[in-house]
């Protein structure tokens, strides 16, 4: 809990000295009049509040979630890729209006303070909610009875208030539209600073502005991930949400505002060719389990293999999930990759994303796997030899 937002700061420090060095020490110690600032702070919750408002506005589809302990289902609203668009809009009107969105990128440091001083708060307050709910709302992990750990890991699965689903909320939308946020305010302020924006610096806006668009156009897949069906709601995924995603994410461009990188169509045209197989494999694979799960005899599925399990469900053993378990780590690693190359290979820092991430992938393949295990048993066994590799075919 400590050593995640030291990171974060760490990184947003080092982004913007001129060494760039990911293992050296930050340039500077920052102060509390650098991180501290009252109108940060009320310009985040003022973002948060804008993302709650476009959250409640009528949605095109509400969908319903997988069964609950309980046997119910919540419902959700399915409007994220309209709350992007809006919010696109609305900062497109400020902007014209002469809102100097350039002059983010130098808010950062109290921006994400606010951020991480938030998740905290929240964090506290739903382990405080979590301590009335009943048993039958509570995440299968986050009550061990020791309260730093719950804290971490949290204790309700799905807290709401009245139908505002708190975790559903803050999973895909002021960190994710947030963090395209942040990468256009570096794309402007490089355009102000050296006359237009880089190559390298389009294709990383490029490239995650398609991963935001695209999680919130498949907005509804998020109901069958682990973070909503297994994680409670607690620090891990209040922080993660809130402040590590949208500082972070945008690391590589924050790098290319202050250390700009040649780059020649050549180059640039193989890394899109990366982005777009990483992305093929991503969506194809999510899209594919996600059809099969919501109806298992839709034509686009049914001719696929399957294993049947003791609870009724089946596992698919050919198409994406015969290649590896996990075919959508795959595509996003690939994607990872072509996001870090536009920032060249003079700095190891902008590929801190694709290192984190590919940790962050491979333990989360490891929990998932024995999730699977407990809930399938003998037919998790069984298609754990009849697909062998976990995530990279012959490799791992
Ligand atoms: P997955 O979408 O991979 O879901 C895992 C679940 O899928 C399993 O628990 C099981 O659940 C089901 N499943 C596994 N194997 C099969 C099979 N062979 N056939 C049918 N169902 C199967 O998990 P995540 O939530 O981890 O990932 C979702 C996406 O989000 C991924 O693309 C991931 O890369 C991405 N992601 C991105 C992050 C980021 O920070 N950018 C962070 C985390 C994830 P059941 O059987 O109950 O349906």
């Amino acid at each position: 809990m400590l050593l995640l937002p030291a990171t974060m700061f760490h990184l947003l420090l080092v982004a913007h000295s001129g060494p760039a060095r990911l293992l050296g020490p930050p340039p500077y110690l920052p102060g509390p009049e650098v991180l501290w600032s009252p109108q940060t702070l009320l310009l985040w919750l003022a973002w948060l509040g804008l993302q709650a408002a476009l959250y409640l506005l009528p949605a095109r589809k509400v969908a319903e979630g997988q069964e609950l302990k309980d046997k119910s289902r919540l419902r959700y609203p399915i409007n994220g890729f309209q709350a992007l668009v809006l919010t696109a809009l609305l900062v497109g009107l400020a902007v014209s209006a002469g809102l100097p969105l350039g002059a983010l990128p130098e808010m950062l440091l109290p921006l994400a303070f606010a951020a991480t001083l938030t998740a905290f708060i929240f964090s506290l307050l739903l382990y405080l909610k979590a301590l009335v709910a009943p048993a039958s709302a509570l995440a299968p992990g986050g009550n061990s009875g020791n309260p730093i750990y719950d804290f971490f890991l949290g204790r309700e699965l799905n807290p709401r208030i009245w139908s505002f689903d708190f975790k559903y909320f803050c999973e895909l939308r002021p960190g994710l539209i947030g963090w395209v946020l942040i990468n256009l305010a570096l794309l402007m302020q490089e355009a102000e600073l050296r006359g237009s924006p880089s190559l390298a610096m389009w294709l990383v806006n490029g490239f995650q502005l398609l991963y935001v668009g695209d999680a919130l156009w498949h907005e509804e897949a998020v109901l069958t991930t682990m973070d909503i069906t297994h994680d409670g709601f607690g620090f891990m995924l209040a922080f993660g949400d809130l402040a590590w995603v949208p500082f972070t994410y945008s690391l590589q461009a924050q790098f290319l505002l202050h250390h700009p990188q040649p780059l020649g169509l050549p180059m640039a045209s193989v890394i899109c060719l990366i982005n777009a197989v990483g992305y093929y494999i991503f969506r194809g694979a999510n899209s594919q389990k996600n059809t099969f799960r919501k109806n298992p005899s839709d034509p686009r599925v049914a001719g696929l293999e399957t294993i049947p399990t003791a609870t009724g469900r089946q596992l698919l053993v050919s198409g994406w999930w015969g290649m590896v378990r996990h075919p959508n780590y795959l595509g996003d690693l690939i994607m990872a990759l072509a996001w870090s190359l536009p920032c060249g290979v003079s700095h190891l820092l902008p590929y801190f994303y694709v290192l984190y991430f590919t940790a962050l992938l491979v333990h989360r393949e490891a929990r998932d796997e024995q999730q699977c295990l407990r809930k399938y048993g003998l037919a998790w066994r069984e298609y754990c030899r009849r697909v062998p590799y976990r995530i990279l075919p012959y490799v791992y």
